[in-house]
């Protein structure tokens, strides 16, 4: 059987949340997450199993966080369906054309592979023709810090407010790890950009079905029907190469691909 790399999922937790039929999804990491918060989640349109409280909020669909202030907001957000099993759903939006500056700290940039990774992610931004201009660069200021962290996710990010990116993608490389063969660097790169993604407003592509690419039981992550926008002249047939499903396979590389240009370009 293959192993999936559960990318973007709890690797530790997730992985007994998922085997053990555990009844209690609110509760990870000990911590009782209230009802309160839980129908304010709910009411953004994600699901409320797995939740995790976070240092800076509420992790959710094992790499999203969820700030307060976000919480806090008025639920709302366009919906992007193309194709059958992709749901390019986005929230909050950068304002553009701007230049997005993003950078390693120190860890991640003495770490082999990062930097080239993270040119990487530039260059295919750069590639799919948006109006934000992705640009890697060593010293600061940075409009997205790639920072080193722990924790019992694999990498996380979260949503843009005030029309800015959110500012930080925690990369836990103990599980990722590290390395120079360009099978490594392409994979990394397809981590980084997914998680620049969410930092942007995207969701998961499958967030509509998450076994879609995590395998197992088939999840539906909070999809909500209101305000779908059907793209024209899109494939209707899955596509199972989109850089923002939620799960992927040990050293896959997932480039942009048609779907994904699309929906980059028609919101920037
Ligand atoms: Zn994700």
């Amino acid at each position: 059987m293959k192993q999936t790399f559960k990318l973007f999922s709890l690797l530790v937790i997730g992985a007994v949340a998922f085997t053990s039929c555990k009844k209690d999804d609110s509760m990870a990491g000990g911590e009782e997450i209230s009802s309160a918060t839980l129908s304010k989640i709910s009411s953004h349109g994600f699901g409320t199993s797995n939740v995790q409280k976070v240092e800076d909020g509420y992790l959710v669909e094992g790499d999203i966080i969820l700030t307060e202030n976000y919480l806090n907001s008025v639920p709302g957000g366009n919906h992007l369906r193309i194709a059958e099993n992709e749901q390019y759903r986005t929230t909050n939006l950068v304002n553009g054309p701007r230049t997005i500056r993003i950078g390693l700290d120190s860890k991640l940039a003495a770490l082999p592979g990062y930097p080239e990774a993270l040119q990487m992610v530039a260059s295919r931004y750069d590639a799919a023709g948006i109006v934000l201009n992705f640009d890697y660069v060593t010293s600061a200021p940075y409009d997205i810090i790639f920072v080193s962290a722990g924790g019992n996710f694999l990498a996380s990010a979260g949503f843009p407010s005030g029309g800015s990116p959110y500012g930080q993608v925690k990369v836990n490389t103990r599980y990722i790890g590290s390395g120079t063969s360009s099978t490594f660097v392409n994979f990394l790169a397809t981590i980084l950009a997914h998680e620049a993604g969410h930092c942007i407003g995207f969701r998961h592509t499958d967030y509509m079905n998450r076994a879609y690419s995590c395998g197992g039981a088939a999840t539906n992550e909070g999809a909500s029907s209101v305000g779908a926008i059907l793209i024209p002249g899109t494939p209707s047939g899955p596509d199972a190469g989109s850089w923002m499903l939620a799960c992927i396979g040990q050293n896959q590389n997932r480039p942009f691909n048609n779907n994904d240009r699309t929906a980059l370009s028609y919101l920037y």
